[in-house]
């Protein structure tokens, strides 16, 4: 290659993992990457053996030069369990999630997208473009408590102010055995999720919709819809001037028209709504592999992954010597995420503009007809699909991706 690579300004924060997509993450690096951009990032492994040696410092100084720097891209990293702990005997903690850890660190909300193909056709047929789902994952039925009781009696809710102040309400009264939860979430909480839904539908120019149920949560969603109504003030000069809308309505009435819409949306849920709808959203648009997860923060700090975890089962194939059929898509669009947003940010242009090459080299090589094992099931159209190797797919996309450049 002769060209000259192209120029970052400010570095990337690069977070390293685990297994099969850490061996994915070097072939991306390696082939689609390195060969056209003069890469910058700080760098951080947070395989789990160094996560484990550092005592999970690495994670915290990742996600800290994460707020320092402004876009990180992260790869898939084993959360260690019962099970994982007796596969690494040398681990000293059952190291917390490393995502949960970023998470918290930055105070994000976490938006999923799935990446549509011609080829493969969501099964609601009327999608025609991708739904985003961001999900609040702060409280609720999440840090609830429950209680089950046998005698007749009465159930209070009792709040007790630092000032000794109390408030108290009857939850119920019953004459036999009953169960009882008490949940709870933080308006502070309520607001940064609110500030990061309202800044990613600015960056992403999308419609933003809410919805809870205020209607019978009077005082509970209420707040939530309240919160929402307040911050959005801060950023309705921006919405107009993008001609984008915000949209509150009863989640009920939301799954409805979210059946009906063509997507091109993103929808914000509460806790439980996101837990359910983000699984119902992913699976009606096709595949696990084919969804990006982007993690932003209130002031706009973004993080981008893959939403799938490190594909364990392929990689003890891979480590037999076995080659493996594993999507790499959804890692290539967090490191094209992470690129486009670099180059905004920094006003490169030619950044900006070889992200959407290298995911247009993606999507020419898709509609050939080669892609991954996972994907060859569910192509309903264009040209017949054949399954290659992630190496044999990487090196199709690199052919594409300089024909492109
Ligand atoms: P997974 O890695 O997402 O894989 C589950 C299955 O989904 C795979 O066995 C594979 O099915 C299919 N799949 C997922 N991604 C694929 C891809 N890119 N290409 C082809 N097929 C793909 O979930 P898991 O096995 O439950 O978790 C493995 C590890 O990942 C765990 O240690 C977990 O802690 C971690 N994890 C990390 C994150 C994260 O860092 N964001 C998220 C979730 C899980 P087939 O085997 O049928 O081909
Ligand atoms: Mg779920």
């Amino acid at each position: 290659m002769t060209k000259a690579k192209i120029a970052m300004k400010t570095p990337l924060v690069e977070m390293d993992g685990d297994e099969m997509t850490r061996i994915l993450w070097g072939m991306i690096k390696e082939q689609l990457i390195l060969p056209f951009v003069d890469l910058k990032t700080e760098y951080y492994d947070l395989g789990l053996l160094h996560r484990n040696e550092t005592e999970d410092r690495v994670t915290v100084e990742a996600a800290n030069a994460t707020r320092r720097l402004g876009v990180a891209v992260k790869c898939a990293t084993i959360t260690p369990n019962k099970q994982r702990m007796e596969e690494y005997p040398q681990l000293t903690q059952m190291w917390k999630s490393p995502n949960g850890t970023i998470r918290s660190i930055l105070d994000g909300t976490v938006f999923r997208a799935p990446i549509l193909i011609d080829s493969i056709h969501p099964v609601v047929k009327n999608w025609k473009k991708p739904i985003t789902i961001a999900r609040h994952a702060y409280g609720d039925v999440y840090k609830s408590v429950d209680l089950y009781t046998t005698e007749p009696g009465e159930c209070v809710l009792t709040f007790r102010g630092q000032s000794g102040a109390e408030q108290t309400v009857s939850v119920q009264k019953v004459d036999g055995p009953a169960v009882w939860q008490g949940q709870h979430n933080k308006e502070s909480s309520i607001r940064s999720f609110a500030r990061s839904c309202f800044q990613y539908a600015i960056d992403t120019r999308q419609d933003l919709w809410f919805s809870t149920k205020d209607t019978i949560a009077k005082v509970y969603d209420g707040e939530f819809k309240r919160v929402f109504e307040e911050e959005f003030e801060g950023y309705k000069a921006d919405f107009e001037k993008l001609g984008i809308t915000y949209f509150y309505t009863l989640i009920d009435d939301a799954v409805a028209r979210v059946i009906r819409s063509e997507g091109g949306f993103i929808w914000a849920c509460k806790n439980y709504d996101g837990d359910v709808m983000s699984d119902m959203v992913s699976t009606a648009f096709g595949s696990l592999a084919m969804m990006t997860s982007v993690l932003v923060a209130p002031d706009g700090t973004t993080e981008y992954e893959a939403a799938h975890g490190t594909v364990t089962k392929h990689y003890y194939k891979y480590l037999k010597g076995e080659k493996t059929s594993t999507n790499p898509m959804a890692t290539i669009f967090a490191w094209t995420g992470a690129l486009r947003k670099r180059g905004q940010l920094d006003g490169l242009n030619d950044l900006e503009n070889f992200a959407g090459q290298l995911e247009g080299a993606c999507f020419d090589t898709l509609n050939r007809g080669t892609m991954t094992k996972d994907l060859v099931g569910l192509v309903d159209e264009g040209a017949p699909a054949h399954a290659v190797t992630s190496e044999e797919f990487i090196a199709a996309i690199r052919e594409n991706l300089e024909k492109r450049l």
